[in-house]
């Protein structure tokens, strides 16, 4: 399974959203496509490029195009996940102890970042104005549980305020002033951070024959990954990119704390690469709209595996199978933005290559969860389908998916860029 194993790369490479579009990025130049600065002239052929606005990326491939109004078929996904991350005022000391003060970013399972070898990533900005990512990779942190004995009770999940603390050192130093040290800056010319903890354990393949991938962040970078991977094949393999279409690939930073950013789904990010792609191309205002009302989003984000000891959480006619390959999301509030046109595409993409597709509803009776599909379709007002590859243990520390899945994810997708109209 090169691909599952190929995930497992990407994801340890990749532990803070401005470290997935870095990734994405190295591969897409390592490809041959041109980064482009938004406050650029864009460039005069579209060809193959990218964008990057912080944690966020949109890359496209214009090489096949016939004219400006020629519609766009896009994979979108997000870089974030659900982490603890460092408050603006985060050095304490108890009794002799370091204590750094983290707060959640979206819904964590809490519990199972406690206990957990931690270590630290994302970007801090400096005062003359540069950007450093930042990434120690070393055990450095622990939320420590309660001992049962001090919680008969058994009070449950932890206060996301009290409870999420983590002890690092008996130094008495400051954590950036550490931090610093090791990534090469002074503590006092950070003026800005966004840095989060990072689960240190390298993803890999468990279970019996490693039919399982055990990894932090598969919520949502098995998407990024596979979304990434289809791009790139779709776009250098024999046929290349279908005549008279262009593709996309969209990675949201900010999805898990609803995408109301200015890189967030509900941004203006998608829309505004479209019109200077199709500007570039020669094309007027009413390009645009046309290239857009001929185009598809395929938007994915994880799908829940009916878990084995819950499964009366789970929908009883939608069970979902790990390795039983993607699962497209149906939702009549609209909580998923597929409809019966999307649904049919996707259907129809995995049918050309043989991948299996399994079809989710939530229990009724259950609030269901959401993604960049319905924000940015209703942004965009482009036709969009939703789907997933089926996990275990949705925003925990540590997720599980099937190796077999990722296969047919990168297969799925493929098809969905290759297929034509
Ligand atoms: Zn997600």
């Amino acid at each position: 399974m090169p691909a599952a194993d190929d995930l497992c790369r990407f994801v340890d490479a990749s532990p803070s959203p401005f470290h997935a579009v870095a990734t994405a990025a190295a591969a897409l130049d390592a490809a041959g496509w041109s980064r482009t600065d938004e406050r650029d002239a864009w460039p005069a052929s579209g060809g193959r490029g990218y964008v990057v606005r912080g944690g966020s990326l949109v890359a496209w491939d214009d090489t096949a195009a016939t004219g400006p109004a020629d519609p766009f078929r896009i994979v979108g996904a997000h870089t974030d996940s659900p982490n603890l991350r460092l408050k603006q005022h985060h050095d304490r000391r108890f009794e002799g102890t370091d204590v750094l003060a983290l707060e959640p970013y979206g819904g964590p399972l809490l519990t199972t970042w406690l206990d957990r070898d931690l270590g630290i990533a994302g970007r801090v900005v400096l005062r003359d104005g540069s950007e450093r990512l930042v990434h120690v990779d070393e055990p450095v942190l622990r939320v420590p549980n309660l001992a049962i004995h001090l919680d008969r009770d058994a009070a449950g999940a932890p206060d996301r305020q009290r409870h999420l603390d983590a002890v690092w050192s008996q130094r008495g130093t400051p954590f950036l002033a550490w931090l610093g040290e090791r990534q090469g800056f002074a503590a006092e010319d950070v003026l800005g951070h966004e840095l989060m903890t990072t689960d240190v354990v390298p993803s890999g393949r468990v279970g019996a024959d490693g039919w399982l991938v055990a990894a932090p962040r598969l919520d949502n970078q098995a998407t990024c990954f596979a979304g990434l991977a289809a791009f790139l094949a779709s776009a250098t393999s024999g046929s290349g990119p279908v005549p008279g279409r262009r593709s996309v690939l969209v990675l949201f930073d900010h999805e898990e704390v609803g995408s109301s950013s200015e890189r967030g789904a509900a941004s203006d990010l998608l829309l505004t690469v479209l019109e200077r792609i199709v500007l570039a191309a020669g094309g007027a205002r009413d390009d645009l709209h046309r290239a857009v009302a001929g185009s598809i989003c395929a938007s994915g984000d994880m799908a829940h595996a009916t878990h084995p000891n819950h499964a009366e959480r789970h929908e009883p006619l939608h069970h979902v199978v790990l390795g039983g390959g993607p699962v497209l999301k149906v939702n009549q509030n609209l909580r998923y933005a597929t409809d019966a046109v999307g649904a049919a595409v996707f259907a129809r993409a995995c049918e050309s290559v043989g991948v299996p597709l399994q079809r989710y509803v939530h229990r009724a009776d259950l609030p269901c969860g959401s993604t960049i599909g319905p924000i940015s379709a209703a942004r965009t007002g482009i036709t969009t389908v939703d789907f997933g590859a089926p996990q275990l243990a949705m925003h925990s520390a540590r997720e599980t998916m099937a190796a077999a899945d990722v296969e047919h994810y990168v297969k799925a997708l493929t098809a969905f860029f290759e297929l034509a109209d």
